[in-house]
């Protein structure tokens, strides 16, 4: 049974925010900032996309209802809101969580720059990258 299933069933503890049916938030254990939230279903899924139907949205809405508190908490007009899926992406705990981090002031944190995303590149190779998807979408 992984960590966060341990966090469910009351046996590891953790720093509850929200609890309902589906969805547990509680608080990162290494925050990146203060007010760093791990928003997670309570079944375990390692995957987003297995998540069933039900769960899924369930994680959603429940992520809508935390941003704002949370931001708030902090005198944060703006968060960073993501998911590592699978370990290539970073995932250390492989069961389904959203991070919610606000973010009160600009910290240069920012997991979309670097200098590779700025070499140029021509317009064939954004449309092959599109193509390929669009194929993989309509399989
Ligand atoms: P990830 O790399 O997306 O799998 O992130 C896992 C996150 O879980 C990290 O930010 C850890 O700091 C956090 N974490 C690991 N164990 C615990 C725990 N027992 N309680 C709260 N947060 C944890
Ligand atoms: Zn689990």
């Amino acid at each position: 049974m992984c960590i966060f299933c341990h966090i469910v069933e009351g046996a590891a503890p953790s720093h509850k925010v929200h609890e309902d049916e589906h969805t547990l938030a509680f608080l990162d254990i290494n925050p990146v900032a203060d007010g760093h939230v791990l928003l997670i279903t309570k079944h375990h899924q390692q995957f987003v996309e297995d998540l069933p139907e039900e769960l899924y949205n369930a994680l959603f809405d429940t992520l809508k209802g935390l941003v704002k508190p949370i931001q708030v908490a902090f005198d944060a007009p703006a968060s960073n809101i993501f998911i590592n899926n699978g370990p290539n992406a970073g995932q250390l705990i492989p069961h389904v969580h959203i991070h919610i981090i606000p973010r009160p002031k600009k910290t240069g944190m920012n997991i979309f720059s670097g200098a590779a995303r700025f070499r140029p590149r021509n317009r064939e190779y954004f449309e092959e990258i599109a193509q390929k998807i669009r194929e993989e979408i309509r399989r």
